[in-house]
């Protein structure tokens, strides 16, 4: 399963060293040896080893995954949110150059950087452009459409971008499912306490992203996407994460209502 490393904005960077994992690096790489190609809404910058092909296909993906993404989001038309400018990102050498150079978890195959428009990551042979880019585009996306300062749990946040993936994670039903029987599951009110870190089991990392996926799965395609759309509004608008849950899913009145529903639904 691939896990990335996100930072909500810069305004959050101290916070998430604290929690989600340990972030020390800057959005912006400042070591030379970068090449870059420009497009309409994306900069790549890319070391002088990784294929031209490579460059492109990136470059072309992520442009067609930004319109896939704003379609799932419901936002492709909405008058009140544009992509204002290009959004970056960098492609190191492999996992060693990416681990070393931009400060990430040994775990990590991608990092988002959402106020600063940018994602840090490397070529690796699966699963990059139908699951890497797709995720951390995503995390972008959905920051730049709620905006920097609203705050919502990280596994909603990390759900929403497996969403964007173009398997979406279907196998994590399962997973959470054998958590659930196995003693070791973790309900959304705690979900969002988890810790992540450089040296956290791997364990605790797959059943965070397990569960995240499966809970942001089951409101987008149980509760509805309009419902996920609205909900996803309320928030934009200053909304509380769990007022807006009760104001949009009249029967939630809290993430324990939530919890329980999902629960049941993967009990099924
Ligand atoms: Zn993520």
């Amino acid at each position: 399963m691939k896990k990335d490393c996100f930072v909500a904005s810069l305004r959050w960077t101290a916070l998430a060293a604290m929690t989600l994992c340990v972030n020390v690096a800057f959005a912006d790489d400042v070591q030379s040896g970068w090449q870059q190609t420009k497009g309409q809404d994306f900069i790549v910058y890319y070391r002088s080893d990784v294929p031209d092909d490579f460059v492109q296909t990136t470059m072309d993906t992520a442009e067609d995954e930004l319109k896939e993404i704003t379609d799932n989001l419901g936002i492709t038309n909405n008058q009140y949110w544009a992509w204002d400018s290009p959004a970056k990102i960098y492609i190191y050498s492999d996992h060693k150059d990416y681990v070393r150079n931009a400060g990430q978890a040994g775990w990590s195959h991608g990092a988002a950087f959402a106020k600063a428009r940018t994602i840090k990551t490397y070529p690796e042979v699966q699963g990059f452009f139908d699951t890497i880019l797709p995720h951390e585009l995503g995390h972008i996306v959905f920051r730049d459409y709620i905006g920097y300062t609203v705050g919502v749990p990280l596994w909603f946040e990390e759900g929403v971008a497996i969403y964007q993936e173009k398997a979406k994670r279907l196998g994590a039903g399962d997973d959470v499912r054998a958590a659930i029987e196995n003693g070791q599951f973790i309900p959304l009110t705690q979900l969002t306490g988890v810790r992540l870190y450089k040296d956290s089991k791997s364990q605790v990392v797959d059943l965070f992203y397990s569960e995240s996926a499966s809970a942001v799965y089951y409101m987008i395609t149980e509760l509805g996407e309009q419902e996920f759309y609205m909900f996803c509004n309320e928030i934009k608008n200053g909304t509380p994460f769990q007022d807006a849950l009760h104001k949009v899913y009249l029967r939630f009145e809290t993430i324990d209502d939530l919890n329980k529903a999902w629960v049941e639904y993967l009990q099924g």
